[in-house]
């Protein structure tokens, strides 16, 4: 649950004084954000783009933190870029979704910590392994470091999609289910790839209780030298900004409460029947398993998987199911059918 939204704006990357002062003094005047990001060094999958003015962007950021009050945030990805943080009175940083997937560098940028009085941001990694996501928070724990925050940034989209990174909600979700107390904010910018879908981004995240949003901000978006697509104006970040319905997570409207209870204790109901259905289900699976053992005839019966598929697509009323959802659920029971008859043929 989260107490407070916490807003990060600011640029892709860091590129000049003047366009870090521009652009922190119209987010300071328009939004106030409780950080003002900008990169100093870029990972670019690909060498020959920009990477980043580097370490004289910290001078140019520690202007900005001390004219214009805001906390600034920049990307760390070693150890090296720790110590140079501190020496510009740095004590923001989030690690990136490529150095998030490499557990050694996260240990060497946790370990060169000397004071655990930082925010640490944690990028999920570019594919959807939640387990690394949450490797790299517990190394920041583990060191100590009591602001640590999630931030989801979408995952590499193996099918094609008007998106940048796919959103996969459910790992989000998971891991806040995993880790209740840990604030998870959305980084609409590099989902959407571009600015036209960030205002639907945001508001879903905030629908899904996240803890606020690092969106990019750059004065002159079309001259931005990397992210251009993605990067809002000032004031076209804060008309999204203006536009976002909060929701609160609980109210206490007395016949909401009531009529929740009532829906809820139906689908416990059904939520039980269908863990009493599967488990008959697995029974008889297991049995034509024997059956098929016994028989010497093949566990794959690509007919009869067919025949399946098609004739409970065609049973279900598209309106109240939707057909992918359907078919991923047949192949996940199918997949874990495959899985029992398999140990029951391996067994003596
Ligand atoms: C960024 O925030 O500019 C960035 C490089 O993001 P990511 O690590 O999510 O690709
Ligand atoms: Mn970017």
């Amino acid at each position: 649950m989260c107490k407070e939204f916490t807003l990060v704006a600011g640029p892709c990357s860091v590129e000049s004084l003047e366009q870090v002062i521009h652009t922190a003094k119209e987010l300071k005047d328009k939004l106030s954000p409780d950080f003002f990001r900008a990169g100093v060094w870029k990972p670019r999958t690909r060498p020959g783009s920009f990477e980043g003015v580097g370490e004289i962007g910290l001078e140019w950021l520690q202007i900005v933190q001390h004219d214009f009050g805001l906390k600034v945030i920049t990307e760390a990805g070693s150890a090296d870029h720790i110590d140079k943080l501190a020496r510009y009175d740095i004590n923001s940083f989030w690690i990136g979704a490529r150095t998030v997937a490499n557990p050694f560098s996260v240990q060497e940028i946790s370990n060169a910590l000397k004071n655990a009085d930082v925010n640490v941001f944690i990028k999920n990694p570019i594919h959807p392994d939640i387990e690394l996501w949450i490797g790299a928070i517990e190394r920041f724990i583990n060191a100590g470091v009591k602001n640590v925050f999630a931030i989801h940034r979408g995952f590499y989209p193996y099918e094609k999609t008007h998106l940048r990174n796919v959103p996969r909600w459910e790992i989000p979700i998971e891991l806040a289910r995993r880790f209740p107390e840990l604030k998870i904010i959305c980084d609409p910018s590099h989902i959407a790839g571009d600015t036209k879908y960030i205002a639907d981004i945001s508001q879903k995240a905030i629908d899904l209780n996240m803890c606020g949003l690092m969106v990019e901000s750059h004065y002159q978006p079309e001259k931005a030298l990397s992210d251009k697509n993605q990067q809002l104006t000032p004031q076209q970040l804060k008309n999204i900004i203006d536009s976002l319905v909060f929701r609160s997570d609980k109210t206490s409207d007395d016949e909401y409460k009531n009529l929740l209870a009532g829906l809820r204790d139906k689908i416990d109901v059904i939520d039980y029947q269908l863990i009493d259905m599967l488990e008959h289900r697995f029974k008889l699976v297991d049995e034509i398993g024997g059956l098929k053992k016994s028989h010497n005839v093949t566990i794959l019966q690509l007919e009869r998987w067919k025949t399946i598929v098609e004739s409970r697509l065609n049973y279900a009323n598209a309106d109240n199911i939707s057909r992918e959802f359907l078919l991923k659920i047949l192949q996940m029971i199918h997949k874990e059918s495959i899985q029992r008859q398999n140990e029951i043929f391996g067994k003596e």
